[in-house]
């Protein structure tokens, strides 16, 4: 059966999208920097035979190659790059440190593991990038707001979007950014409009519709496309 690879897996949207295709029956490689401490995928992992739980920290060249090196499939059918971070430094107070790490887990990890599982994606296979709208350079969202670190790496990464979507096209598989919308999260706080378990299947159903027609678009939750 299907497998789909999901990085940050062990809370927010990363531990609904693993619940998600667990309940579907797909085969789901759930990943995190400390299993031993991702106590929701471990509940998971009691109930549901489907589901493998490996160490991945994106932000380490080594634990990226150590996991592709590990790794016990022959194909990932599904990648969700989810893991990220969100970092508050204001302008006066940015830092190189904080942009090297914003780009470290929200970028360049994404990358390299796109890269290295490269042997291991076929033909139909879907990469998506969680994204933001705060990434989108035409929007231009809240631009005063704290979160620049955080936006500029989301707008590296929608780059990384196209430039995968060109390169992998001969080889039938499609790469897009989704925005996920505002969600109930430790990084979107409680204020948000919609939780965890209402916004997953709504995005489960526009990564179902993916195909190479839809390759190196922006989408949102709805399946809408987002200007860059
Ligand atoms: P959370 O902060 O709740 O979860 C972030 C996840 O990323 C955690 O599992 C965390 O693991 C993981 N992570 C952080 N650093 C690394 C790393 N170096 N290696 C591996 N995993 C790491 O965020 P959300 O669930 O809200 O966000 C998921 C995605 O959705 C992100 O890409 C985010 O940018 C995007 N998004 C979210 C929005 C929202 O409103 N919630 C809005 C727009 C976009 P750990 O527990 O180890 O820290």
């Amino acid at each position: 059966s299907e497998l789909v690879l999901i990085t940050g897996a062990n809370r927010g949207l990363g531990l609904g999208f693993t619940t998600y295709y667990l309940k579907k029956g797909m085969q789901v490689l759930a990943t995190c920097r400390e299993p031993s401490k991702a106590a929701g995928l471990q509940d998971l992992a009691s109930i549901y035979s489907n589901l493998k739980i490996r160490a991945l920290d994106i932000s380490s060249e080594e634990s990226i190659q150590n996991f592709v090196s590990e790794a016990s499939f022959s194909k990932v059918d599904l990648l969700i790059n989810n893991a990220a971070i969100c970092s508050t430094e204001s302008f006066g107070d940015w830092s190189q440190s904080d942009f090297l790490n914003s780009f470290n887990v929200n970028v360049i990890g994404q990358a390299l593991l796109i890269q290295a599982l490269k042997p291991f994606l076929p033909n139909g296979g879907k990469l998506i990038q969680i994204s933001s709208g705060r990434g989108s350079l035409s929007l231009e969202r809240n631009p005063t707001d704290r979160l620049d670190t955080y936006d500029i790496s989301k707008a590296a990464l929608n780059m990384l979007t196209k430039r995968l979507s060109a390169k992998l096209r001969p080889n039938g598989i499609s790469v897009i950014s989704l925005s996920p919308g505002w969600v109930q999260t430790d990084m979107g706080g409680k204020e948000a409009p919609a939780s965890v378990s209402e916004v997953i299947p709504v995005l489960a159903e526009v990564i179902a519709k993916i195909n190479l027609k839809e390759s190196g678009k922006f989408l949102d939750e709805n399946g809408e496309e987002i200007p860059w």
